[in-house]
């Protein structure tokens, strides 16, 4: 195991109105727990405001929970401050949604991919460039050296985020966070950038946490899968069960919009109610019951526990077994 994540919890506070000195309380993230194992690829997916980026800058450490504890690598990482922090720091590297935004426009792609380099001290000069060379040799940039110099505007966004995948890479983490690695690339250059992510994967061991709502790009990444809804897990197995026997309403209406693979399979789209409901006001009992077909009255009182039901699958639904 090499993140350990228990009841994470993060609440915001924000002003009613501009002229208002009452707060209201977000809450971004409810209650998640979860593990990830050393070498495999952990997927959590849900709408935009789910709170799934918010857990990813929790484990980053860029923003501090509520509650709950992040142990990585054996160590509670909430305690870690100073040379410990950045060790761990070191270890937890992130490849963002956005390459156009995540390069800084001024800088060239030597000094962009061996800015960590330089800010933990590891190396400069020759060695650094030679570094730099490599990591971009390594996710496909070559010739390396003729684009050293170069600034991100000369890139498609597909080498743009090659460039950043080699910044992620520059320290040899052993854990990558990928916030949605490919939602901002043409359709025709994703698949060559999840195929780039494997092979990294392989090639170094390295552990991801991927953030996603394309469920298609899930499949083919993960090992293991957690749905997540108004910053509470809903459902988290292993990939192959989780497309195979899904459990939770949420679950099976997010997999009922994903295009068949052929035309001709006929797929019966659940379609839910309505909106998801303000995290500021989120509703009482199940957090899904506003929108769920299958909601009775307890669903409205009592919040079902985030269950076990199977060596591996968790669900938070109390008619898992009936619908
Ligand atoms: Fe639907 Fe009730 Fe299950 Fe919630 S607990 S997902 S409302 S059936």
């Amino acid at each position: 195991m090499i993140l350990d994540v228990r009841g994470l919890q993060k609440y915001y506070p924000v002003r009613k109105s501009f002229l208002s000195s009452s707060s209201d309380v977000v809450h971004a993230v409810e209650d998640i727990s979860f593990q990830i194992r050393a070498g495999e690829t952990f997927s959590l997916v849900g709408e935009t405001g789910s709170g799934k980026s918010t857990v990813a800058s929790m484990i980053m450490r860029l923003i501090e929970p509520t509650a709950g504890e992040i142990e990585f690598d054996g160590k509670n990482m909430l305690t870690q401050n100073g040379k410990e922090l950045r060790e761990t720091r070191r270890d937890i590297q992130m490849i963002f949604q956005d390459p156009y935004a995540s390069l800084n426009p001024r800088m060239t792609v030597e000094s962009t991919v061996g800015l960590p380099l330089e800010q933990l001290k590891v190396s400069s000069g020759k060695e650094k460039r030679q570094r730099v060379i490599q990591l971009l040799e390594t996710v496909g940039l070559k010739p390396a050296e003729k684009i050293l110099d170069r600034f991100p505007h000369e890139f498609s966004g597909g080498q743009k985020q090659r460039i950043g995948v080699a910044r992620a890479l520059a320290l040899s983490p052993k854990f990558i966070v990928a916030d949605e690695p490919v939602s901002s690339l043409d359709i025709s250059i994703r698949a060559q950038i999840l195929n780039l992510l494997k092979d990294l994967k392989e090639r170094y061991n390295l552990t991801y946490l991927l953030i996603a709502h394309d469920l298609s790009v899930v499949k083919y990444m993960s090992d293991w899968v957690c749905i997540m809804y108004l910053g509470r897990g809903m459902e988290l197995a292993r990939v192959k069960e989780f497309y195979q026997k899904p459990l939770h309403p949420y679950t099976k209406s997010l997999l009922s919009a994903v295009p068949p693979i052929h035309p001709s399979i006929e797929k019966k789209r659940i379609k839910l109610r309505g909106e998801m409901p303000s995290a500021i006001n989120p509703p009482s009992g199940c957090l899904f019951h506003t929108r769920c077909p299958y909601t009775e009255e307890k669903c409205i009182n009592i919040n079902p526990d985030f269950m076990e039901i199977r060596p591996g699958h968790w669900v938070s639904c109390h008619r898992w077994d009936e619908i």
